[in-house]
């Protein structure tokens, strides 16, 4: 059972490919959300700094780092990936801070804030990679996987039960990375 957190930005489309591999999902909007019994977390993309602003006003913080620090299996995308992130340069998105890496928001620049590719991401082939005014990694400390590298930056990360990228996989329509997270 998922739970998804869907304060802001794109839980749909996670919902979706969490439905389409028959895995059970609830969202997370309000701290009873919290009582009902998951076994996996989502942190989809969106706005880091208002998801940041809205799970601390909304109560949820506390009860979310737990669940992150009890290991359950964390799949974190674009804004996600930064809410999970200890340090950031820049303007800071940062919340939970557990994966010890330096993230870089809006690292593309307005020209290349949104563009497709296709890319190798660690155990899975090539995949469908869609960056949206996207984060990177620039820096990561001992412990930290890295699971892929979009034009020498880093777009993906394992830290233990966290997994963390800088794309949406959401919005395309291969689930292997959904598949990768079921696995965890
Ligand atoms: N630019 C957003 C941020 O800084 C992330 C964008 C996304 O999730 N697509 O939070």
């Amino acid at each position: 059972m998922t739970g998804v957190l869907a304060v802001q930005g794109d839980f749909l489309e996670h919902e979706k490919a969490l439905e389409a591999l028959g895995e059970e999902w609830f969202e997370i909007r309000k701290p009873s959300d919290l009582d009902r019994h998951f076994d996996r977390l989502i942190f989809p993309g969106g706005e880091s700094t208002v998801q940041s602003k809205l799970i601390k006003e909304l109560g949820m913080f506390d009860r979310l780092k737990e669940a992150i620090d009890s290991g359950i299996p964390v799949f974190a995308t674009c804004a996600g990936l930064i809410l999970l992130c200890d340090k950031s340069s820049g303007a800071d998105g940062c919340a939970f801070r557990t994966i010890p890496a330096n993230v870089k928001r809006n690292a593309y620049g307005r020209q290349l804030g949104s563009f497709y590719t296709e890319g190798e991401f660690k155990g899975l082939g090539t995949i469908p990679m869609e960056f949206i005014r996207a984060p990177y990694i620039e820096s990561i400390d001992d412990g930290v996987e890295v699971m892929s590298v979009t034009d020498g930056q880093i777009t993906g990360v394992r830290y233990k039960n966290q997994l963390a990228v800088s794309f949406h996989p959401e919005l395309c329509d291969d689930t292997k990375i959904f598949e990768y997270f079921l696995n965890m």
